[in-house]
């Protein structure tokens, strides 16, 4: 396999900006998802198994905060300088709704990512006798 190179390269090995790019954070190359919001079983190039990590509902809560901290602004500013409720919800509802959709994919894929680069699976109690991997 031949190694990127160039002043992106090692942004592009972050596992992070794979998961954003919707790639595997092991390899960089398989695809994480299978459908919209679906990930796949595992990584069609590596093979890495994608079962044991599940980014759950966290995404769409970070999404609604940017979403929200983006959109809300804007609706306030533009019902202020035009003073239409009618305009302001047909405009902005249907953007919130789009940009919604539209960070989900890659903010799932940066939840994944950041659980994979921290082993799931792994998750440890000093409560469990015989652990010895709990700090
Ligand atoms: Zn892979």
């Amino acid at each position: 396999m031949q190694k990127p190179s160039g002043p992106l390269s090692g942004l592009r090995r972050s596992p992070l900006v794979r998961g954003a790019c919707g790639r595997c954070p092991q390899c960089g190359q398989g695809r994480l998802f299978v459908r919209f919001l679906h990930y796949a079983a595992q990584c069609d190039r590596c093979s890495a198994d994608f079962r044991a990590a599940d980014a759950g509902d966290g995404p769409a809560v970070f999404v609604i905060f940017a979403a929200g901290a983006l959109a809300a602004p804007l609706a306030i500013l533009f019902l202020l300088v035009t003073r239409s409720v009618l305009w302001t919800g047909l405009i902005f509802i249907p953007l919130s709704i789009g940009l919604c959709l539209a960070l989900l994919s890659p903010f799932k894929g940066v939840l994944f990512a950041l659980q994979w680069v921290n082993r799931p699976g792994r998750a440890v109690s000093p409560d469990i006798p015989g652990d010895e991997d709990a700090g």
